[in-house]
């Protein structure tokens, strides 16, 4: 016995089918994409708020900075939106155009690229 995968109900006709209709097809892809939606915005917006950590400390002149002040402040160290190489082959952890680098295990340096991504 197979069941819409929308609304439950039980199917008729082909073995492979999986939805009563095109309705419950497209209502099914629409909850889909909307979860997807909100789960894209819930990334964003902790993404968002460690770039706007960095760009505070960066907008004080403050250019060193530790895990623990910038964990405090709310920052979340598993999201970042891309990595760049140093010129001396070490690796910053960037959240749009700010970022950081870290000197050993607590402490940070904090870094800022403009432009640096657009292609020409
Ligand atoms: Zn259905």
């Amino acid at each position: 016995m197979k069941y819409c995968q929308d609304c439950g109900a039980q199917l008729k006709g082909r073995a492979d089918k999986k939805f009563c209709d095109d309705y419950c097809r497209c209502h099914y892809n629409n909850e889909i994409n909307r979860n997807r939606d909100q789960d894209f915005k819930k990334i964003n917006s902790i993404l968002k708020k460690n770039a706007g950590i960095l760009e505070k400390l960066i907008q004080q002149g403050i250019k060193t900075s530790t895990v623990h002040l910038l964990s405090g402040a709310g920052f979340n160290f598993n999201f970042f939106t891309h990595q760049l190489q140093e010129q001396n082959g070490e690796i910053s952890i960037y959240c749009y155009n700010y970022g950081y680098l870290k000197i050993n295990e607590e402490q940070l340096m904090i870094k800022q690229v403009t432009h640096s991504l657009s292609s020409k």
